[in-house]
């Protein structure tokens, strides 16, 4: 499968505080995948992890402190930027903040199809306009001639869907998309996702806190931590057989239908952010029940554990204790 987009030892420094106090945020530390068209990758972690700094970096928001962002082949350089914007389309977290709500929601539509020059009259672009919203399960008729706050919050996130379907991007950015709509219309959305991917093989990248909502959408899964990706590979192996202390720490965060046990384990956010992002070695030994001394000294290096990337000290001795035995046998 063709990769539609190649992140390649990504990086990006923030600077805090005065000339002569500053502190050096790595907000995205060193970071490298790969994703291929029709598949879900999932970006997933607590708030403050550095995956929408990552996605920005991706939109070209933000300019990259190093590293590499390498998109699917686009065309000649002088049409690189139409070619991107196009081809390239992002769901914000909140849908009513992606709509003026002095403005008819049909004129987002038809300004689209203006700006890409794809339709060649009217009655072209209201067609090309209504097979969009038909795909996310609306209708031109329904959308017609209504303001924002006429539409219920999962209704404006499927047209903002439709809307960046109608210049059939090859990869689509999707931050946070259901964290604002109602829980009951959530999975619908969820499952519009999953049905897009299938029928047209695009690429999707699935920013998100929500562990359960990325097992079931996406094939692969990277979870970040104050910078890092920690674990990555496989969602199914990630999430059911997690390595990585942080992931496990995470997944059994996830809340249970059983109030005992709701939030038990539940981690807490915010307030030590700025001390793990500014920490040496290890940015979870603050937190792990396992930390040894060479967490705090030396960060560790990511190693493949059965398929599955893992950035933790207590999997170095598996990975030499593997190379000495393919040495020992070769
Ligand atoms: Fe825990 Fe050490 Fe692994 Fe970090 S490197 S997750 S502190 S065991």
């Amino acid at each position: 499968m063709p990769a539609v987009l190649e992140v390649r030892d990504l990086t990006k420094v923030f600077h805090r505080g005065s000339l002569l106090a500053r502190d050096r945020i790595v907000a995205v530390d060193n970071v490298s995948f790969q994703m291929n068209r029709g598949g879900i990758f999932t970006l997933a972690g607590e708030s403050g992890c550095g995956k929408t700094t990552l996605a920005r970096m991706i939109l070209g928001f933000e300019q990259p402190t190093a590293g590499k962002i390498i998109y699917a082949q686009g065309p000649e350089k002088e049409k690189q930027k139409v070619w991107f914007s196009q081809r390239i389309q992002c769901i914000f977290q909140n849908p009513f903040e992606t709509f003026n709500p002095l403005r008819k929601v049909e004129g987002y539509l038809f300004e689209t199809v203006r700006n890409y020059g794809l339709a060649k009259n009217k009655t072209e672009a209201k067609e090309l306009i209504n097979s969009k919203l038909e795909a996310v399960g609306l209708s031109y008729e329904e959308v017609e001639g209504r303001y924002p706050s006429e539409f219920s919050g999962g209704q404006l996130q499927r047209i903002s869907i439709a809307r960046s379907l109608l210049v059939d991007p090859s990869l689509l950015i999707a931050d946070e998309p259901v964290s604002m709509v109602d829980a009951s219309i959530r999975m619908s959305i969820v499952n519009l996702f999953r049905r897009l991917q299938d029928e047209l093989n695009m690429g999707i990248l699935y920013i998100t806190h929500d562990l359960a909502t990325a097992y079931y959408l996406s094939g692969q899964i990277a979870i970040m931590f104050r910078g890092n990706i920690m674990e990555m590979g496989p969602v199914q192996e990630v999430l059911m057989h997690p390595r990585h202390p942080y992931t496990q720490l995470l997944r059994d965060s996830i809340p249970e239908a059983d109030p005992a046990k709701k939030w038990q384990g539940r981690i807490s956010i915010a307030a030590t952010e700025q001390e793990e992002y500014l920490r040496e070695g290890c940015k979870f030994a603050g937190r792990c029940p396992h930390v040894m001394e060479i967490c705090k000294q030396q960060a560790p290096e990511t190693v493949d554990v059965d398929g599955v990337h893992v950035k933790c000290h207590l999997y170095l001795g598996t990975q030499r204790l593997a190379r000495e035995v393919r040495k020992r046998t070769v």
